[in-house]
């Protein structure tokens, strides 16, 4: 297959970690007989420096013309005091967008080989979980309408969140199929006790769940599966949600995997372009020390080969150098825990990733 894929590196560790991921991508398409060729652009920080803007043009020209799109992470200190409107973050929101992607996949598993990097207690992970939290990603409370007026006790600012039955529809199938995928188990987490828009969401998602009676599907109200998710991970398979509660849910379940250096995941819309990336930020304390866990950029890497492009012997030989690396003991400093030892580096990481495929 000859593949173009898009690289948005952005800041902080993001061109460390890319520059990992590539490698690995390199390697398995050599393995494989492949050709990938990677075509950067400018996206954050470094491209408001650049240009002016966090998300020029040209960058948004180049994720359409590529086949798929793997970023890194946007941000930091020294861009913090740019408007709303110009920040690197904002560029998130743009290329999501521009690409037309409403689905966010976040698979959060905790490896066997890390248990003691899970917070949790042992009786609580057992041999660990593996969730996939299904996000919609271009609707709600991020993209209503919004601003300020007078209110009963002067100036107020507000928000919006507001879905429709196809929003609702379209992300809720993409759930339903997933769960087919993996143990038929679905969970739609809402607020329909308080909120309209959240009545709509289960209202729709009861009557997608008769087209799947395989599935064992059920609702949850946010806060009780915020609860739930420390009390009782190994519940749940697919979880799916909207914007917001997608938003802290997913960033809930990364904590309790151990290290959100180790989690990827995928945005995708209509076509096989996807966009993938790390969940993590720019990390900005420690950017620039090959220090960074390479993990979960690769990670994003073997789900395009898998979402995007139906190669999956490709994605499982990435998925298992990682499990491989970790079973040996491998580990970069965010997955030290108590464990003893020297940590390796982030080339020193990939370079051992990149050995056992
Ligand atoms: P962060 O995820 O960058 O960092 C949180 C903590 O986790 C830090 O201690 C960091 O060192 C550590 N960490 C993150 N990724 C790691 C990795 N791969 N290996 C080892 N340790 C890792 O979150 P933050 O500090 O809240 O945000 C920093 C910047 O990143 C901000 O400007 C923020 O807006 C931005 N951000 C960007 C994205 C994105 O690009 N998708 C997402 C979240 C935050």
């Amino acid at each position: 297959m000859e593949l173009k894929i898009a690289l948005l590196k952005g800041d902080g560790i993001g061109p460390e970690i890319v520059d990992s991921a590539v490698a690995v991508l390199e390697k398995t398409a050599e393995k494989f007989g492949h050709k990938f060729t990677f075509n950067p652009y400018l996206i954050g920080g470094c491209a408001i420096d650049e240009t002016g803007l966090p998300l020029p043009q040209e960058t948004v020209d180049g994720c359409l013309a590529s086949d798929s799109v793997i970023l890194g992470a946007v941000g930091g200190p020294k861009w913090d005091d740019q408007p709303g409107d110009n920040r690197p973050e904002k560029a998130l929101l743009g290329i999501r967008s521009a690409m037309g992607l409403f689905t966010n996949l976040r698979p959060a598993k905790l490896y066997p080989a890390l248990r003691g990097a899970s917070p949790l207690k042992d009786e609580i992970v057992g041999d660990g979980f593996d969730i996939m939290i299904v996000r919609e990603l271009t609707g709600g409370i991020y993209f209503g309408d919004r601003g300020y007026r007078e209110g009963k006790y002067g100036q107020e600012a507000f928000d919006t969140e507001a879905y429709s039955v196809t929003e609702i529809e379209r992300i809720g199938k993409v759930a339903f199929e997933a769960a087919m995928k993996r143990s038929k188990r679905l969970c739609s987490v809402d607020k329909a006790n308080v909120l309209e828009s959240s009545r709509l969401w289960r209202k729709t998602m009861h009557e997608l769940s008769e087209q799947y009676p395989e599935v064992e599907y059920r609702d949850m109200f946010v806060d009780n599966a915020a609860m739930q998710l420390v009390r009782d991970p190994r519940q749940f398979d697919v979880i799916v949600t909207s914007n917001m509660f997608g938003d802290i849910l997913s960033d809930e379940a990364s904590q309790i995997t151990g290290s959100i250096g180790m989690l990827a995941s995928a945005s995708l819309g209509a076509s096989k372009r996807g966009l993938y990336e790390p969940i993590h930020g720019s990390a900005p304390d420690i950017a620039g020390k090959n220090l960074a866990n390479p993990i979960a950029t690769i990670l994003s890497g073997a789900m395009m080969l898998r979402y995007s492009f139906g190669l999956i012997k490709e994605a499982e030989t990435i998925e298992n150098a990682v499990d491989k690396v970790l079973e040996a003991g491998l580990r970069t400093a965010d997955l030290m825990g108590t464990d003893k030892g020297e940590p390796l580096s982030c080339t020193e990481m990939t370079e051992a990733i990149l050995k056992v495929i």
